[in-house]
């Protein structure tokens, strides 16, 4: 069986994210992912996904797997990578119902859903920024029931990270994978992360502008680009693997 390699950058935000530009919208993301010679991106917003349907609408070679970054009440960030759009959607819901009521909406215009075209469709109202009320235990196993890979984000970063909210990834973290962030190089990464080995590694840009799509990235050797291929790719399994880059 022929294993091929691609490019991935699993971690990026669209106009939907209040903190992201608004010029991050599903086609100009997608042309500058194939700038990047990208094979595989993760759209994944903060606590939402509206924007999923219009980047897996755009025309493009590149393939969409769809995503959230999920803030956990004590404010770590975990990526979930889903199956399908239904399942995000699903997943979508329960973090809506989760969310701290009686918030602002001062920043809706800042938090743009669009469609393929990227055309304006409306605006989420909710505060995306906010923590949820769940705790990381209860995201990690709402992201598996909901059949998603829980990933935890920007492990390096010196805010919103597992590693700074609770000073250690608990070894009963139930994570399918750590993300390293542009901040850290793979060969830093190897020194001062190596007690985290016992998960396997991505890198991803986190991008908030278009500008730095793809400026890290995993390769991920699979047989198709697929979020099923991924999730064996994490696990070592029939030969998929996984190497961080850039
Ligand atoms: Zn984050
Ligand atoms: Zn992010």
């Amino acid at each position: 069986m022929m294993l091929s390699t691609f490019r991935a950058d699993l971690h990026i935000h669209t106009c939907l994210s209040p903190c992201a530009e608004l010029d991050m919208t599903p086609r100009r993301i997608l042309r500058r992912a194939m700038e990047m010679s990208l094979d595989i991106i993760a759209i994944t917003d903060h606590n939402a996904s509206e924007n999923i349907e219009a980047a897996m609408a755009v025309e493009s070679p590149v393939t969409v797997i769809a995503g959230m970054e999920i803030t956990t009440s004590e404010e770590a960030h975990i990526i979930a990578l889903m199956p399908d759009t239904e399942s995000l959607r699903s997943l979508r819901e329960v973090i809506r119902g989760n969310m701290p009521s009686g918030m602002g909406t001062k920043m809706a215009y800042e938090q743009v859903i669009v469609n393929e075209h990227d055309e304006v469709e409306g605006f989420v109202k909710e505060l995306l920024i906010n923590a949820t009320l769940l705790d990381a235990y209860s995201v990690i196993n709402l992201i598996h029931e909901h059949r998603g890979l829980a990933i935890a984000a920007h492990v390096d970063r010196e805010v919103f990270s597992i590693l700074t909210q609770f000073g250690f990834i608990p070894p009963d973290m139930d994570f399918d994978g750590l993300e390293i962030s542009f901040r850290t190089s793979p060969e830093e990464a190897e020194r001062g992360l190596s007690s985290y080995r016992r998960y396997p590694w991505i890198r991803s840009s986190d991008a908030h502008h278009l500008v730095d799509i793809g400026r890290c990235y995993t390769e991920f050797h699979l047989r198709e680009p697929s979020f099923e291929e991924i999730k064996m790719a994490l696990r070592s399994l029939k030969g998929r693997g996984v190497t961080i880059h850039g």
